[in-house]
């Protein structure tokens, strides 16, 4: 594997855009789309009752309340983001980025790599994040932190329910609250990360930008047809994509990029490894 020749491209490059999505959740234990064990042993009790068979489902379900809805969804976070620190692949990610700059896109909305001490400034999260709320009827613009909330949610809990007195209400209409999402009210601050995006975008126009994909099924029109146009675009840009069976890198960009077909906690450790390597070497010399 060309690793060696990767992780050159990544020392010479002036800043690296990061690209990720469902397949970088999963290699952290977070399958969206799975009816798994995992599923089974956090919502066996939901799927039983109201046939919820994957997580994606339960964050659209119609609930026949929103203490049901509520339970859901705080047991949800609570269980993926809230104890949540890191993982080895944010930490191999943090020594691939080194001390250069970056900027993640991300359509994964379990804010892993904010929680993981990422900066949040640098994080698009473009299909909404867990972090926050916003109202549902879309009565007004702002975004409230929804992770504070989620503790005493999760723990008074009790047979699919929270106490009605926990469930989060609008400030200004009294409405029901949603996990914020662009797709449904997008607000000013979807605005501004979009904005930060270009203004990263537009600062290395020119320069050695790596675009290191991360788990991005070859179909996906929201991030991975967007960078792989930056990269033809962009005379000195890197394209590399790291996935498991969908490596897909079209003609046009194929002489600017890398393909690592595999298990992405084995390869982002690779990467980390051969950079520490490199890093070393040239210490010593
Ligand atoms: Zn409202």
């Amino acid at each position: 594997m060309n690793y060696v020749e990767i992780v050159e491209k990544i020392r010479q490059a002036d800043a690296i855009l990061i690209g990720a999505s469902n397949g970088f959740s999963i290699s952290e234990g977070l399958h969206i789309f799975a009816d798994n064990d995992a599923f089974e042993e956090v919502f066996g009790d939901f799927k039983r009752t109201y046939g919820i068979r994957n997580i994606l489902m339960g964050c659209f379900a119609k609930w026949p309340s929103q203490e049901s809805r509520w339970a859901f969804l705080s047991r949800l976070i609570n269980h993926y983001s809230i104890d949540y620190t890191g993982s080895q692949n944010t930490e191999a990610l943090k020594a691939i980025i080194g001390e250069k700059s970056y900027f993640f896109i991300t359509s994964n909305a379990e804010n892993h790599f904010e929680l993981a001490g990422f900066a949040p400034d640098r994080i698009w999260e473009i299909e909404g994040s867990w972090k926050e709320i916003q109202c549902e009827r879309g009565c007004h613009d702002t975004l409230y932190p929804l992770f504070p909330l989620i503790p005493e949610m999760a723990s008074a809990e009790q047979n699919m329910k929270v106490p009605s007195e926990l469930v989060p209400r609008c400030p200004k209409c009294g409405g029901p609250m949603a996990v914020h999402s662009p797709q449904q009210h997008p607000v000013a601050g979807d605005m501004e990360m979009q904005q930060r995006f270009q203004r990263f975008i537009q600062e290395y126009h020119g320069k050695r930008l790596v675009i290191l994909e991360l788990g991005i099924g070859w179909r996906n029109q929201l991030i991975k047809a967007p960078l792989m146009r930056l990269a033809a675009q962009e005379p000195n840009a890197v394209y590399i994509t790291l996935n498991k069976g969908e490596i897909y890198i079209p003609d046009q960009i194929a002489a600017k990029s890398y393909g690592l077909d595999g298990d992405m906690t084995e390869m982002l450790g690779q990467l980390r490894q051969a950079i520490q390597e490199i890093t070393t070497n040239n210490a010593g010399n």
